[in-house]
């Protein structure tokens, strides 16, 4: 039977005030079941960053309910929302962000590190496990700055996996990738969906980039068409 690991009702944002606001989401309702693989479908402007961002819980919408995991969000203060999301939501942008200076594994490890105030062998045991899973176990001492886009975008991915999250949000993951590139993180969010379970939802353009996830959801007018 399957769960529901998040929802949103009634969702509304909007940026700015007065003649300059911006309605961006307009009572919109979405529902995610755990273990389901999403695409955020829309055109560029149509607020799937917007959504990405208030259902990462980095964002307040400006009304509407947010629920996950059973948990009110929309009702926490910001040190419980840091926590919540520290624990169970996992990122992976456009742009890779990782540290240049640092190798795949540090940066793996950093944001989990910086969390706990240190460094442990767990957190390079379970790093170097992650980097073996996205297929660069070959690459793990390598800096950033030595690694191919795809290769990036990869490392991002095991980063993002660090804390065994049950959601990972993905914002036009492979919008800066080559089709073969993008083919391959497509194809690794597949696997790592199907075999831990991770849901995964992520925004795109591109129908190709949907057709790998087994449902897609289109955002006309600040809804859920
Ligand atoms: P998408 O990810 O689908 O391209 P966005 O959520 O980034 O869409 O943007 C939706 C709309 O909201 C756009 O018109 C954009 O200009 C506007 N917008 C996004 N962020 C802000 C902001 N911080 N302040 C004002 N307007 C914004």
């Amino acid at each position: 039977m399957s769960e529901t690991l998040l929802e949103v009702r009634n969702l509304h944002k909007t940026y700015g005030e007065g003649s300059t606001a911006t309605h961006v989401l307009h009572g919109l309702d979405l529902r995610l079941e755990a273990g389901e693989l999403c695409a955020l479908l829309g055109p560029s402007g149509s607020g799937k960053s917007t959504l990405l961002t208030i259902l990462g819980t980095l964002m307040q919408p400006s009304s509407g309910q947010h629920e996950m995991l059973g948990r009110d969000l929309t009702q926490a203060g910001d040190r419980e929302l840091t926590e919540f999301r520290n624990r169970h939501i996992g990122f992976v942008f456009q742009f890779h962000h990782l540290l240049p200076d640092f190798t795949a594994l540090e940066n793996v490890i950093f944001p989990a590190a910086v969390e706990a105030g240190r460094e442990t062998a767990a957190m390079r045991g379970r790093g170097r496990e992650l980097l073996a899973r996205v297929g660069l176990a070959d690459r793990i001492d390598f800096l950033a700055t030595e690694l191919s886009g795809g290769q990036k975008q990869r490392v991002a991915i095991a980063r993002a996996l660090m804390n065994t999250p049950e959601l990972v949000l993905a914002d036009e993951p492979t919008g800066n990738l080559d089709r073969e590139s993008a083919d391959r993180v497509m194809q690794l969010i597949e696997e790592i969906n199907r075999d831990q379970g991770t849901t995964f939802l992520i925004s795109t353009h591109d129908e190709k980039i949907a057709a790998y996830c087994r449902r897609q959801i289109r955002v006309v007018d600040g809804r859920t068409a």
